[in-house]
């Protein structure tokens, strides 16, 4: 039993130091150039995005607009109904764009791995937006030209900025944050600090607008929030591998509903993030 319990242990932690590296590697090459939107680092992001789902297995959708793109793949699942996991991968000019957002951009494909094996009800749809430094564009452009109906969308994930998680001195918090995220919350403290339904300041509020339930994971603005310094060696990446596998439990909690459960999200706080 013991001897089991320890290979266990030693299998969970290879798992955890194997997703470590592969978020660290998906953020090293996407920082090798500036990605503005309409540049060739752009397209090079897009590329080797596209390049990192078809690895997984996925079929990559391109959505052309503005000489950019998204980049569009999903995994279906008896249920029609959509829930988005969304980054978006430009960044801006000058900016090596590390923390934004590389960092959710490798959140969500390290979320495409971990989901490829899983058995959902509801279809995923993983997102990676252009334009978002433009004025939330890429993402305002699938909201306009959706690959299903706006009202088959059960739910928006948006991973911006997820480098900076602090983890020191977090306590659950306490009702009137519904029963479920409680539950959430206690097992995974930090989640207080970085989870929030919406505020103004990125992609998820081109899916609220359409009234479509949101949260918004962020770990803050810092110094180098959209400057030279900006670089890899800044992130806290065992900080990101945990913000992703609360991210899949909060998607497999909500794969649970067969409509959108806004109270569930109502009562988490929304902080205005300041541009
Ligand atoms: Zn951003």
């Amino acid at each position: 039993m013991k001897k089991l319990l320890i290979i266990l242990c030693l299998f969970a932690s290879s798992a955890y130091s194997q997703t470590v590296d592969e978020i660290k590697n998906h953020v090293a090459a996407l920082c090798k150039t500036e990605r503005v939107t309409g540049t060739e680092g752009c397209k090079t992001a897009s590329n080797y995005i596209q390049a990192e789902l078809s690895k997984l297995g996925y079929t990559v959708d391109l959505q052309p607009f503005n000489k950019a793109n998204n980049v569009l793949a999903s995994k279906k699942a008896p249920l029609e109904t959509i829930m988005v996991i969304g980054a978006h991968y430009d960044s801006v000019k000058g900016s090596p764009g590390a923390d934004d957002n590389a960092s959710g951009t490798a959140g969500v494909l390290a979320l495409a791995k971990m989901l490829k094996d899983r058995t959902t009800r509801h279809t995923i749809s993983l997102q990676f937006y252009a334009g978002e430094e433009q004025g939330l564009v890429g993402s305002q452009y699938y909201c306009d030209h959706p690959k299903w109906p706006m009202n088959k969308h059960l739910f928006m994930l948006n991973l911006d900025m997820i480098g900076y998680a602090q983890t020191k001195g977090l306590v659950a918090p306490k009702p009137p944050v519904d029963d479920v995220l409680i539950d959430l919350f206690k097992k995974y403290p930090f989640a207080k600090s970085i989870t929030f339904r919406s505020g103004p300041g990125s992609d998820h509020e081109s899916f609220a607008a359409f009234k479509i339930p949101v949260v918004f994971l962020h770990t803050g603005l810092h110094g180098n929030y959209h400057q030279k310094s900006d670089t890899p060696d800044k992130l806290n990446y065992a900080g990101m591998v945990n913000i992703c596998k609360y991210a899949l439990d909060l998607v497999l909690v909500i794969d649970k509903y067969d409509v959108p459960n806004y109270s569930m999200f109502e009562k988490l706080p929304v902080k205005r993030i300041p541009r």
